[in-house]
């Protein structure tokens, strides 16, 4: 039997419980929070990321370890990797933890991004500001996510503001001021390699963010299919580069038939929850497959798949339940403003047929925000189901 460590027990853990055990994997996990959800179907250890005394036993207990939290400690990683095998690597989890590093990656692996610039004082933003010009966005450099830790400068005179809302953050997370993108769309790609460099990755998502928390993504999503051939060579260089292992997502704008490097998560991704259903392997099953040093899946698509997040409380599920082709996925949280709890996908077996089906899911529950821009795109675009590039 085989067991896989877990530093991180939220819903991403969770996920890789249930497409894990079904391959005979056994897991522990690890979290500072007693209710972290995946710690209801898994063994939980409670403690610090630099607890190094209890930790010592979590890893005697393990034969390799994993993260569904990307902001543990690279020095954890490091000590662990002394003791089992860990991956990703605490490199890959160093660049990703910081935004200018993780742009500056991007860079030299040949994805564009937009301007950026590190910014240390209240002087540094104003001339920054002068030189990419509004609008513009701050944000720390470290430990931002699901849009915390932004501020939107529209004009010039935004930027008291933006200091106020943020400046205090210099010292400790530090922050950088990047060019607002005017994008078309926002698209992820989700992939996974293998330690022997086999790479794989799933057609491209469009995704939809309402607040900064995504709302909706869309795959496979893009009927130009240059674009899964870009985003899929940009996410192998990256991978190649970090030496990476294990699955992790790139998030693109796109402009004008354009991919510019939005930031990269060193783990399963929200914008690949779809793959559980609409795919012949999950993103959860091939991050464990990749930790394990087992075979790769088959990262193709089977269905036309849309994914909505249930943020902050959960709908009504059975009213969900009595439309055809619906998944759903209750986290077991308990309910919070802001908090990811649960999510359904919608899958179909071709376009028009998912755009009717999110329409009755979006009358059933007094969403038709939430499906309108999908719907809007599946009108938009004839997805088909070819083969797409080589994988
Ligand atoms: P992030 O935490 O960087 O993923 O940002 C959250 C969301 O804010 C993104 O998914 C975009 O919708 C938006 N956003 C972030 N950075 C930019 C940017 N430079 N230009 C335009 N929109 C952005």
């Amino acid at each position: 039997m085989t067991t896989l460590g877990v530093l991180g027990g939220g819903q991403l853990a969770r996920m890789m419980v249930l497409a894990g055990t079904p391959l005979g994997v056994r897991f522990r996990i690890v979290d500072p929070v007693a209710d972290a959800c995946a710690g209801q179907i898994a063994p939980l250890l409670v403690t610090g990321w630099d607890a190094f005394g209890e930790l010592e036993s979590f890893a005697r207990g393990i034969d390799a370890a994993t993260f569904d939290f990307e902001n543990v400690p690279a020095e954890t990683a490091e000590w662990l990797a002394s003791r089992t095998r860990v991956a990703p690597n605490a490199l890959s989890l160093r660049t990703a933890q910081d935004r200018v590093l993780e742009k500056t990656l991007f860079r030299e692996c040949g994805l564009p991004t937009t301007e950026f610039t590190d910014v240390a004082t209240r002087a540094d933003l104003d001339a920054t500001l002068a030189r990419i010009g509004a609008p513009a966005i701050l944000k720390t450099r470290r430990e931002g996510y699901d849009g915390k830790g932004q501020f939107r400068i529209r004009t010039r005179d935004d930027a008291d503001a933006a200091w106020q809302a943020l400046g205090a953050q210099a010292a400790a997370r530090g922050l950088i001021l990047e060019g607002f993108v005017p994008f078309d769309y926002e698209a992820s790609v989700v992939a996974v390699r293998a330690s022997d460099g086999e790479f794989r990755a799933w057609p491209v998502t469009r995704n939809w963010h309402v607040d900064g928390i995504l709302s909706a993504s869309l795959a496979p999503a893009v009927r130009d299919g240059e674009i899964d051939i870009q985003a899929f060579a940009h996410a192998r260089a990256i991978a190649e580069r970090l030496d990476y292992v294990g699955v992790f997502a790139l998030e693109l704008f796109v402009k004008d038939g354009e991919l510019l490097g939005n930031e990269m998560a060193p783990r399963v991704h929200n914008s690949g929850h779809w793959t559980i259903e609409g795919a012949v392997t999950s993103q959860f099953e091939n991050h464990v497959r990749a930790v394990l040093g087992f075979p790769l899946g088959d990262t193709s698509a089977c269905f036309p798949s849309c994914m909505l997040n249930w943020v902050g409380e959960l709908p009504d599920r059975d009213k969900l339940l009595a439309i055809p082709g619906v998944h759903w996925h209750d986290y077991g949280k308990s309910p919070r403003p802001g908090r990811k709890v649960g999510h359904a996908t919608v899958c179909a077996p071709e376009a028009a047929t998912l755009a009717e089906r999110l329409q009755q899911v979006g009358r059933a529950l007094g969403r038709e925000s939430q499906v309108a821009p999908v719907i809007e795109a599946l009108r938009d675009e004839s997805l088909s189901l070819r083969e797409r590039v080589p994988r």
